[in-house]
């Protein structure tokens, strides 16, 4: 193999593709062409929904889980289900996808940003416990790349103030803390099923809970108001229609059959690609034992003397499918501007929004998607192989 880069003009350390994702079997087909053919397409017709629900809120150790379109109103259903709305804050990390924040605007809310830990990328509750105000009204848990949050400590931070957690784990399927699957440790929690998510029908998200009457409330946000086994046109609240179809329940149905053995490939690659990335000059996140299953929706490194947008374009080019990931969300002006709004229409102060850490960590972060770590272990080796290259040329 040549040691001139791929960017400039060597060989690349790869030529074959990575496994690409999404990824089906014959299982999603099949399924498919029974919900075609049956005529019931939609789920306050079919039993499909109802049956990937209850399974999947088993998966994860909830007692309810309630389906609908995506993640983000995954998140709105649920923060308006808990009593969320004008006036009041929700606490938020800044390094999170923008839905994080968007979501709790679209709940008439205005998010308020915790800066995160340098080691783990997640939100801590010491930051928590300095933005907390009497507005507060919930905590938004993000697993940022599959990695649990320390649910101990913002669970006891919650409970000392009163203020719920809501787990975002739109990238956490099947992690746990502690030995419990997370979700439902927080009051509820929320996944998506987007295409890029470990579990996906190309859209699609559930919001799981321990609390039947929290589940009551979501239920009737995404099917127009209705009451759980009411009249079709009793309407006793104002709720969205954010039903997912018989369509995306049979393709999550197989997916979610398919995600454990999936699990177990990532996470002996990425326990490969740990000990292999130990001589490089990069920087990994911290071990925490009490994460005792991480969700590997990203593998996550640093680069923190680098040009990090560099060394992602020489990865790109040797073959190795990476990103370089968010920019801090205290920086995004739209979510400021309607934050604005929305803080002069209700009387709230707006504070600033000052994350440093963040800042530090979003310009030197790059992410390899799930999906790389699927391949065998020579083609997890060939990443260590391929960043050992542009670093040290
Ligand atoms: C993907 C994602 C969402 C939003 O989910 P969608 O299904 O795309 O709407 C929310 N939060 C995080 C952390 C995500 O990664």
């Amino acid at each position: 193999m040549s040691s001139t880069l791929a960017i400039d003009g060597g060989t690349p350390v790869r030529s074959a593709p990575f496994p690409q994702w999404p990824m089906a079997g014959d299982e999603e087909g099949t399924a498919i062409a029974e919900v075609l053919a049956s005529g019931r397409w939609g789920s306050t017709h079919g039993d499909r929904v109802a049956g990937f629900e209850d399974a999947f809120a088993r998966y994860q150790q909830a007692a309810y889980g309630i389906c609908l379109a995506n993640g983000t109103m995954a998140l709105v259903a649920a923060l308006t289900a808990m009593g969320v709305g004008p006036g009041d804050e929700v606490i938020v990390p800044a390094y999170t996808f923008v839905a994080s924040a968007s979501a709790v605007l679209f709940a008439n809310a205005v998010p308020v940003f915790a800066d995160i830990r340098a080691d783990t990328h997640l939100i801590e509750a010491d930051q928590v416990e300095a933005l907390i105000t009497p507005r507060t009204r919930a905590i938004m848990a993000v697993h940022i790349a599959g990695r649990p949050c320390d649910l101990d400590a913002l669970m006891d931070l919650g409970a000392r103030h009163g203020i719920p957690v809501i787990e975002d784990a739109a990238q956490a399927h099947g992690a746990s803390w502690r030995g419990r699957r997370v979700g439902a440790i927080g009051a509820c929690g929320t996944f998506s099923f987007q295409t890029s998510k470990n579990i996906s029908a190309g859209e699609g998200g559930v919001v799981v809970t321990d609390d039947e009457a929290l589940a009551d409330e979501v239920y009737s946000m995404v099917n127009l108001g209705r009451v759980r086994g009411g009249g079709w046109y009793q309407h006793d609240r104002v709720g969205y229609n954010l039903r997912l179809t018989e369509f995306q329940a049979a393709v999550l149905t197989a997916q979610l059959g398919r995600h454990p053995q999936q699990q177990a490939t990532r996470s002996a690659n990425a326990a490969v690609l740990t000990s292999l990335l130990s001589d490089a000059e990069v920087v990994l996140p911290a071990e925490d034992p009490r994460v005792t299953e991480h969700g590997l929706h990203l593998f996550v490194f640093q680069v923190p003397d680098r040009d990090r947008d560099a060394v992602v374009r020489a990865l790109t080019a040797e073959g190795i499918p990476c990103l370089a990931g968010y920019a801090g969300l205290h920086r995004n002006k739209a979510l400021r501007h309607k934050a604005e709004q929305l803080a002069g229409l209700t009387g709230m102060p707006l504070a600033q929004w000052d994350c440093p850490v963040t800042d530090r960590v979003a310009a030197a972060t790059i992410w390899l998607p799930h999906h790389t770590l699927l391949g065998s272990v020579e083609d997890t080796a060939d990443i260590a192989v391929a960043v050992g290259k542009v670093l040290g040329g």
